[in-house]
């Protein structure tokens, strides 16, 4: 079965067909040049951006996998979390792609995508594993099981905001470019992440080994720069993007490597937007090594939203044999991450 998989919870528009696990094709579209001088996401620009993308975004992908529209066989949609009337849109595209072509409809957690992202580079994911979901909106410890069909447990989630928030939000205060997080990596080349000690929040003997807080980090970043602007000077960004950086990275590969030595886990998955940042990778990598734990992130494409991920929950679906979502399927602005299916699929 080709699954065709839709993505619009923020201001990414992307369509991805898979089968058997593969990806055959895939195109995505994105409104954040329109929402770089608000400094942030607009929802109302986002949602209209998405309508206008819909239909090219789908046939883009379409073309690129040398496929037709009668050859989906059935649809994933990004139903939550994210932005309502992003994702409303989306899902309508694809109730009424999923009813003209008469294949049945999947409602996927966003969340899900992220982590099932990694199968299409590296195959099924190792059961048991330990995710690292390391996104704009979310920071999360999971373990793993069949993702289709097991609820993922929670290690420890963010208890304030997620590191992608805080780059995006340090970046903001250092004046560099929207969006932070990217700009944070390239400034960083350039710095000495041993210039300034910032604070490892929550790594403390006593501190919930798997809980993480980033909002107490964005603060320390904003008091460093306002030291030299009260002087009148320029703070030295590059060292200070370059040891924020090292900060977040060593906080989420510590707590990670942790986690998997707890368990007993072999593998250690990095997925979402913040994956894609060249220390955090190059850091996880070290740190497994030197545990012994295998390391999977996807490439960077993968890491930040599309559609490709979202086709490949909808592939899980089906290979395991799940209930398609009623036609009165709705969207969810903040799911939870349980299941990755955002609809009960008749698990007996
Ligand atoms: P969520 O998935 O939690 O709903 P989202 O979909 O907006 O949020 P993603 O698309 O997964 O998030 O990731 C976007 C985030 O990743 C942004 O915060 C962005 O700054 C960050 N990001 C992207 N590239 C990098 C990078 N190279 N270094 C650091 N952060 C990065
Ligand atoms: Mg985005
Ligand atoms: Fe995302």
């Amino acid at each position: 079965t080709v699954v065709l998989g839709i993505e619009s919870s923020c201001d990414e528009t992307g369509a991805g067909l898979v089968r058997d696990g593969r990806l055959l094709g895939q195109a995505l579209a994105s409104s954040m040049d329109e929402h770089a001088r608000f400094g942030g996401v607009v929802p109302e620009i986002a949602a209209r951006a998405h309508l206008e993308a819909f239909t090219p975004v789908v046939r883009e992908a379409l073309d690129r996998a040398g496929l037709r529209p009668a050859d989906v066989g059935a649809v994933a949609v990004t139903t939550g979390p994210g932005l309502s009337g992003a994702l409303q849109v989306g899902l309508a595209g694809a109730k009424t792609l999923a009813h003209s072509l008469g294949v049945p409809l999947y409602g996927v957690h966003h969340l899900a995508g992220h982590v099932a992202a990694d199968t299409l580079e590296h195959g099924p994911l190792p059961d048991p594993c330990v995710v690292l979901i390391v996104s704009g909106g979310h920071t999360s410890l999971l373990l793993v099981r069949d993702l289709a069909r097991d609820p993922v447990v929670h290690l420890g989630d963010t208890l304030d905001d997620a590191a992608g928030e805080c780059f995006d939000k340090a970046a903001r205060l250092f004046g560099l470019p929207y969006p932070g997080g990217p700009a944070i990596d390239r400034a960083a080349r350039e710095g000495d992440p041993g210039a300034v000690t910032f604070p490892r929040p929550l790594t403390g003997p006593r501190d919930d080994p798997y809980a993480f807080s980033f909002s107490g980090l964005k603060t320390a970043a904003a008091r460093w720069a306002e030291r030299y602007r009260a002087r009148g000077e320029r703070p030295p960004l590059a060292d200070g993007a370059a040891s924020l950086q090292e900060a977040v990275a060593d906080v989420l590969t510590r707590k990670a490597v942790a986690a998997c030595r707890e368990h007993g886990v072999g593998t250690l998955v990095v997925v979402g937007g913040v994956a894609a940042n060249s220390r955090v990778r190059a850091l996880a990598e070290e740190r497994c090594r030197a545990a012994g734990i295998a390391l999977q992130v996807p490439p960077l494409r993968l890491c930040t939203d599309n559609g490709a991920m979202i086709a490949a929950v909808g592939d899980l679906l089906v290979r395991a044999g799940a209930a398609p979502a009623p036609l009165d399927l709705s969207v969810d602005p903040s799911a939870p991450l349980e299941y990755a299916a955002l609809h009960p699929v008749g698990r007996a």
